[in-house]
């Protein structure tokens, strides 16, 4: 893809996300857009921060630490694939957000590791309530007991939920599973209602009209994945 394609395909997904703003009676500087760099080269990730791009969200922590390495902090790092807890410790290091976070467990190792370097971690509870046991994610009766549980803890700070709507050719059909997320979300202690990370390619512009503040978008932005 040329650098010219990857500017055009960026303005028309900002453009969608103005007008799903609009709808959803908001705008679009309410709405967080990250741009999910799993399988892309640092280069592009340079490309696509010239172009205004200020959130980049990574998938594997081995990956994530690779570019990090090369690229530092030119954009805000999310942390948005599975997490094994005996990767924590690298990834508090240098994420400024992390999306994935689906056990009481989890959160108290982010938490023990982000003390030990005198951090606070931001983090949202993923949720799980398409059923599919494919997916990683905590139940909404869970994800409430979670933050019940760990949201006092010391080196985290419980800023909302992520979810992630089943693969559909028809995205009209994610609309009941982004609307009970959000109605989750506002089951949260205020202070933690910070971010609703849900939408991505396929789906973001129903994810915003259902009150989603935070997308993750790969495809539309770069181009298909290899
Ligand atoms: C890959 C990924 C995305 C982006 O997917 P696209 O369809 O390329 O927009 C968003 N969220 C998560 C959790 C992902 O793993």
């Amino acid at each position: 893809m040329s650098s010219s394609d990857l500017k055009t395909r960026l303005d028309k997904v900002k453009s969608r996300i103005a007008d799903a703003a609009r709808r959803s009676g908001r705008e679009s500087d309410e709405i967080t857009l990250i741009a999910v760099t799993k399988t892309r080269t640092a280069e592009e990730i340079q490309e696509a921060v010239g172009y205004g791009v200020l959130d980049i969200g990574e998938n594997y922590v081995q990956e994530a630490v690779g570019k990090y390495e090369t690229l530092d902090s030119i954009a805000k790092w999310h942390m948005i694939g599975h997490l094994q807890r005996n990767k924590v410790k690298q990834v508090v290091r240098f994420a400024d957000l992390i999306h994935s976070v689906d056990s009481a467990g989890l959160a108290a190792e982010i938490g023990k590791r982000s003390v030990e370097i005198g951090k606070t971690s931001d983090i949202l509870l993923e949720v799980n309530l398409t059923e599919e046991s494919a997916k990683f994610g905590a139940s909404d009766e869970t994800v409430l007991k979670v933050a019940e549980e760990v949201g006092n803890i010391s080196g985290i700070r419980i800023c909302g939920l992520m979810g992630m709507a089943h693969m559909t050719s028809d995205s009209e059909e994610t609309r009941p599973y982004f609307r009970k997320l959000r109605m989750l979300f506002e089951k949260l202690p205020k202070e933690q209602q910070i971010y609703l990370s849900m939408g991505m390619t396929q789906d973001y512009e129903i994810a915003i009209e259902e009150g989603s503040n935070m997308v993750r978008i790969g495809t539309a932005i770069f181009g298909p994945r290899k």
